[in-house]
């Protein structure tokens, strides 16, 4: 492998580059190709091919030149102990943050459905302080599922369920359909072989019917349109995922011949009056079926996603479900969250001709508390000469508070179209998560110490604690645990608690405990 052939390949992704870009991004490749270099994939290929794969991932999504290098580095801490420090020194601090938080979220293990959702929520509270963490963990993701035939199968399961628990509802949750459609799909042959092929063979069979009437429909469509005088648009086909088909065939428990989104027709124009204009026209061609009209840009749905959708009889009795969005909509729709990281408000290049107040009403509002800065005045930032959504990162990071919408994640993820957001107030503001050194998630009140986590995981623990290690080293008991800390208690059989520990305890748990033992011994 050719290392310019590797770096231009990100660089081809990234969106015009600066020189400086370029040359964080050249150095950083030969930093995580000098700290790899014996380190290999279970596939057996040199393990550089990952990080260069996340890279190019994270500059597809549009990602700016520090998040691709974070991207190169994400493994290096964890895998081959590269210390933080040196990340710094040579990338700096901004950098460094990424990478540590890729790291932490790394820890966490998927424990099993029971628990999935619990963690999947605390699991974003703790450490999602940035959302570039979690789009650089989902592109590290999806690579793995790319590669997932050459894990030993033992492993293969529970890295596929964990795909589909966790990190394909937080690409949902996230707006990047593009991505959780590929880990759903990758993940779901792995996760449930026998539905996947029940599921595959179905969807082949409909598959050719459906493209011939979308044809049909595409060519009888772009005449319509050219006789209303709209030239401006494309038009573009999308076959519904194979696990998004399942999960919908399961939850309406009915058969295939009764889903009518198998394949799409999607219609893309400049303006949202243009929306409008074309629904009138598809349905002065096709008669509409009853009640699936639709409006999503009125009403986006809970993560931001805009279209108007309808289902028309196609005239051969066939029906067809048909998508209108403007470009805007359709980065959206694809990209999500990602394609907003890197504007500050109001500068995002906006549909042509739109007035500012679409844009204001259907900018996704909980995205502005995820990302560092936004809203807030920022550094300019370099819009591209095409003026396409890309522009470049932002230089400063300004820790922000957890966003309410989180909350929601716990709950029962229904399906896209059923689900609603719950925008209750924060309840985690004052909470902090904490971690097990085996990953398990831990949550406490602002301000607790050690040995409030030592009592929550269980009062033996804290009945027999002699010291405390956060993020691996050893700590005063009254240490203030922090978001994402991980925390290790060492216990010896001696050990009891001491009338000190209620001054540093914070939790009712914890102080019950330690007043018993102190009487016991008494
Ligand atoms: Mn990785």
């Amino acid at each position: 492998m050719s290392e310019m052939t590797s770096v231009k390949e990100i660089l081809d992704l990234m969106d015009g580059p600066s020189a400086e870009d370029t040359e964080l991004v050249l150095k950083a490749y030969v930093f995580a190709a000098e700290a790899h270099k014996d380190h290999k994939r279970f596939s057996g290929e040199p393990y550089l091919i990952h990080l260069v794969e996340t890279a190019k991932g994270l500059a597809s999504l549009g990602m700016g030149a520090k998040t691709i290098v974070a991207g190169l580095l994400h493994d290096s801490v964890e895998d081959v102990g590269v210390l933080p420090e040196t990340i710094e020194k040579e990338f700096g601090k901004e950098i460094r943050f990424l990478v540590e938080g890729v790291t932490k979220l790394g820890h966490l293990k998927y424990r099993g459905a029971e628990r999935h959702r619990e963690s999947l929520r605390k699991l974003l509270v703790a450490t999602s302080k940035d959302v570039r963490v979690l789009i650089i963990k989902l592109m590290d993701r999806l690579h793995n599922m790319r590669t997932l035939r050459h894990v030993p199968e033992a492993k293969r399961k529970r890295i596929a369920l964990e795909t589909l628990e966790i990190y394909a509802p937080i690409a949902h949750r996230l707006g990047i359909g593009v991505v959780r459609r590929e880990l759903e799909d990758l993940a779901f042959e792995f996760a449930q072989p026998d539905a996947y092929e029940k599921t595959k063979k179905l969807l082949t069979e409909r598959t050719k019917e459906t493209v011939e009437r979308l044809d049909k429909l595409d060519r009888g469509l772009k005449r319509a349109l050219g006789e209303a005088g709209i030239t401006e648009f494309r038009t573009d086909a999308r076959v519904k995922g194979l696990f998004s088909l399942y999960r919908k065939l399961a939850r309406k428990g009915v058969g295939i011949e009764n889903i009518y989104d198998i394949a799409a027709l999607r219609i893309i124009v400049p303006t949202v009056d243009d929306c409008y204009r074309v629904l009138g026209i598809v349905h002065s061609i096709w008669r509409p079926l009853p009640n699936k009209i639709k409006d999503y840009i009125t009403v986006p749905k809970p993560n931001g996603y805009q279209s108007l959708h309808t289902t028309v009889f196609a005239g051969d009795g066939g029906l067809v479900e048909v998508q209108i969005r403007t470009e805007r909509m359709h980065r959206e729709a694809e990209f999500g969250i990602a394609s907003h990281v890197l504007y500050k408000e109001g500068e995002a290049p906006d549909d042509a001709g739109q007035p500012l107040v679409e844009r204001k009403q259907t900018s996704f509002e909980w995205v502005r508390s995820l990302i560092p800065g936004f809203g807030k005045k920022v550094d300019p930032v370099a819009i591209s000469d095409d003026n396409s959504m890309k522009v470049r990162e932002r230089n400063r990071y300004v820790p922000t508070k957890m966003p309410e919408w989180i909350e929601s994640l716990g709950e029962e993820d229904a399906d896209e179209e059923e689900f609603e957001t719950s925008l209750k107030s924060d309840i985690f503001s004052h909470r902090v998560f904490v971690f097990t050194p085996t990953g398990d998630v831990i949550d406490l009140p602002t301000d607790s110490s050690p040995v409030d986590f030592a009592y929550a995981v269980h009062s033996d623990i804290g009945d027999h604690m002699w010291g405390a290690k956060v993020n691996g080293k050893l700590v005063p008991l009254d240490t203030k645990l922090q978001n994402a800390d991980i925390v290790h208690i060492e216990t010896r059989k001696s050990a009891r608690p001491s009338a000190k520990w209620l001054d540093v305890a914070k939790t009712a748990l914890a102080r019950r405990h330690i007043r018993l033992s102190i009487e016991r011994k008494s």
